[in-house]
């Protein structure tokens, strides 16, 4: 269905676990953050009726995120049951890649259509230092497997002044020599990301060009989203970027967020109120829920209000690792 500003909203972005094997640092303090109790977890049971009901209104992709998705016991049971559902055309799953390896064939049978792996850089002692965890040849391993799978692989980085800015065209490359998508996500100013300065996609495309040629734009959709993309000379994949801070793109915005302890956000950037998993373990109809989304969707802010101080108060006060990116 369409907002009120005609944006025509089919993708929900699930969070089905706040805990998570890695400690970004733009995402997680060091000693971790505060498990959710079991029970404030929105069950499996819970998520596919939500998702029975969001087709209704014309939800038609979905990503699975977290924290950490694939540490939740049986997430591609869920991802199958999901991928059943008639209306839904596509389910993806963002992961930071570290147990991929090992679900990489579960994820395939359920019929994962797409996998988003998070990596911001290609050495090892800057993977520990931003991830906190020594883990990134086994990060690399699933990253293997997965582009030898059938299934299309994203590579999500983050660019960051002081951390990784010496390592894009190498990251970038990539999608020279394998068949995948590189995108470059600017930080965004929620949570940790606040501390953190990122890089502009200006600068990048600018740096890109220099070292590898011409970058055509490429107007066939190839995400969800709002992602620009960019075909380079002799690149198997695309380059793309998602500029939230600098390419503001919040009127092709067509998604809608459920975190782990089931509230439903209508926008990244402003808190919600709307507790789903309330209204559905007091035993609310479908119809009303039904209502409840639709209503939702119509609301949905106009655009971010990334950095404006007046709107301090009505701005996302939980990490990203509680919203799922
Ligand atoms: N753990 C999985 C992963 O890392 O892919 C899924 C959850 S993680 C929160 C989803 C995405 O959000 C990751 O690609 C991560 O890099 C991104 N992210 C986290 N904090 C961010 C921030 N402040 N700005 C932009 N992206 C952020
Ligand atoms: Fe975990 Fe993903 Fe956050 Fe890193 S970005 S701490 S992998 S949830």
């Amino acid at each position: 269905m369409q907002d009120q500003y005609g944006r025509e909203i089919d993708y929900l972005r699930i969070s089905v676990t706040d805990r998570c094997n890695f400690r970004c640092k733009y995402c997680m303090p060091a000693e971790g953050v505060e498990p959710m109790c079991h029970s404030e977890i929105m069950t499996y049971e819970e998520i596919l009726w939500l998702c029975r009901i969001s087709v209704r209104l014309g939800i038609r992709k979905i990503k699975i995120t977290g924290g950490e998705p694939l540490v939740r016991r049986d997430v591609c049971r869920l991802i199958k049951r999901i991928c059943q559902i008639p209306e839904i055309e596509s389910v993806t799953i963002t992961t930071n890649g570290l147990l991929l390896k090992q679900y990489l064939p579960e994820l395939e049978a359920a019929g994962v259509s797409g996998i988003n792996i998070s990596l911001d850089t290609l050495d090892r002692e800057r993977f520990l230092q931003i991830t906190r965890r020594d883990d990134f040849e086994k990060v690399w391993d699933g990253i293997r497997e997965a582009v030898k799978s059938k299934i299309p692989v994203k590579i999500n980085c983050i660019p960051m002044r002081g951390w990784n800015e010496d390592e894009l065209e190498k990251i970038a490359g990539l999608a020279k020599w394998y068949p995948v998508m590189v995108r470059f996500i600017e930080m965004m100013p929620i949570g940790m990301g606040v501390e953190q300065a990122g890089i502009f996609q200006d600068e990048i495309k600018a740096r890109l060009s220099e070292r590898y040629g011409t970058m055509i734009p490429v107007n066939e959709n190839l995400g969800n989203g709002p992602a620009s993309y960019y075909q380079l000379p002799g690149f198997q994949g695309r380059v793309g970027f998602i500029s939230a801070v600098s390419h503001e793109f919040c009127d092709t915005c067509n998604r809608i967020r459920l975190t782990a302890d089931g509230i439903l956000k209508s926008c990244l950037n402003y808190e919600s109120q709307i507790n789903i998993k309330e209204k559905m373990r007091n035993g609310i109809a479908d119809q009303e829920l039904e209502k409840i989304l639709r209503d939702a969707i119509y609301r949905k802010p106009k655009c971010h209000a990334f950095g404006d101080v007046s709107k301090k108060e009505q701005q996302e006060k939980r990490r990203m690792v509680g919203i799922g990116g």
